[in-house]
């Protein structure tokens, strides 16, 4: 296998520039080969304006897929029937039938896909999840209120079908529960609150059932201004383990455990080199059923219209 690995990012925008290139930077077994994207450039690598002429005229080299999930899937298949290695941002596309499809190409081309969750890669996440293993778990709940102006401005995307609304941050809280909590999780009910200028929902709060016993709150909101929520709460009877930060902190019963630093996507592609190397994919729908459940089973609400 070549060492270190060529890879392309495809879709230079917020999280392409604030993680993927960094991480890609900073770790010996890969080096960036090229750039894709309509406008967005990267300097000191060749940069292609469409997926096509990269696929054709562009290094062989593994693709990083940081685009919206909506606009994925046939990415993903044109890169996959091309043989390419194929890391995907998180939510992996805009449906299960997207995934399922990507995931099932994969194994017939025998190509690696993973399907990144980088709030997986949080530091107090499997701490967390050992926590949980021991124990008779209780009740979950989890707040994930942040300020959509501050993290996704000018994204019209998000506001679009297929573009997940609050559910792309909430989706990582439900990657980091479906992680800690393995089995089967249910929705019992939802409400999404939907702007009446938007397609997606601006909030939205989730009961739900893990392992037919234990209930799970789910509170996400993009209209928080001032300090920013991402919590989790784990209870086992009178036993608390907290997640704040979206994983960045840890406490149990109320004191806190040292974690390591944050290295999400350090992480990531340290895990993206070990499954090319393996030959293997790793692929986990859990957190985008969630939300597809939600959206099936859920009671939309209009709400005021949203102007960026
Ligand atoms: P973004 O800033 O809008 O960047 C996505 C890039 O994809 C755009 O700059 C655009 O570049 C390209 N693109 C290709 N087709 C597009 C289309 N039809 N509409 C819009 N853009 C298109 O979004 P982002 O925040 O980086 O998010 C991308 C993915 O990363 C999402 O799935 C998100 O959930 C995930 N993510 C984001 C964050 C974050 O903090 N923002 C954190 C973790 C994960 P060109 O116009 O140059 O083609």
């Amino acid at each position: 296998m070549i060492r270190p690995i060529p890879v392309a990012v495809v879709g230079v925008g917020k999280i392409a520039r604030d993680q993927h290139l960094p991480a890609i930077a900073a770790n010996r077994d890969f080096l960036l080969a090229a750039a894709v994207s309509r406008h967005g450039k990267v300097e000191g690598v060749p940069n292609f304006t469409d997926f096509e002429s990269f696929l054709r005229d562009g290094p062989e080299a593994a693709v990083a897929l940081c685009t919206p999930p909506d606009v994925r899937v046939e990415m993903a298949l044109a890169a996959i029937a091309a043989g390419r290695d194929l890391l995907i941002e998180k939510p992996p596309a805009a449906t299960l039938g997207e995934i399922e499809t990507i995931a099932a190409a994969a194994r017939d081309r025998g190509v690696t896909l993973f399907a990144t969750w980088h709030s997986r890669f949080a530091p107090g996440v499997e701490a967390a999840r050992d926590w949980v293993a021991e124990r008779e778990i209780t009740s979950v709940e989890i707040i994930w209120r942040e300020d959509v102006r501050r993290w996704h401005p000018n994204q019209a995307w998000i506001w679009q079908p297929g573009g997940f609304g609050v559910f792309d941050p909430g989706i990582n809280a439900l990657s980091i529960l479906t992680h800690v909590l393995p089995g089967a999780i249910h929705v019992q009910a939802a409400e999404l609150e939907v702007p009446s200028n938007a397609f997606t929902p601006i909030a939205a709060r989730l009961t739900m059932l893990a392992r037919g016993r234990v209930p799970v709150h789910a509170d996400f909101d993009w209209r928080q201004e001032g300090p920013q929520t991402w919590d989790i709460t784990i209870r086992a009877g009178s036993d608390v383990l907290e997640l704040h930060k979206g994983g960045a902190e840890l406490m149990i019963d109320g004191r806190g455990v040292h974690v390591g630093p944050e290295a999400e996507y350090p992480n990531i592609y340290r895990r993206f080199a070990e499954l090319v190397a393996a030959r293997r994919s790793d692929v986990d729908t859990a957190p985008l059923r969630i939300v597809a459940d939600a959206c099936l089973k859920g009671r939309q609400v209009a709400t005021e219209p949203f102007h960026d």
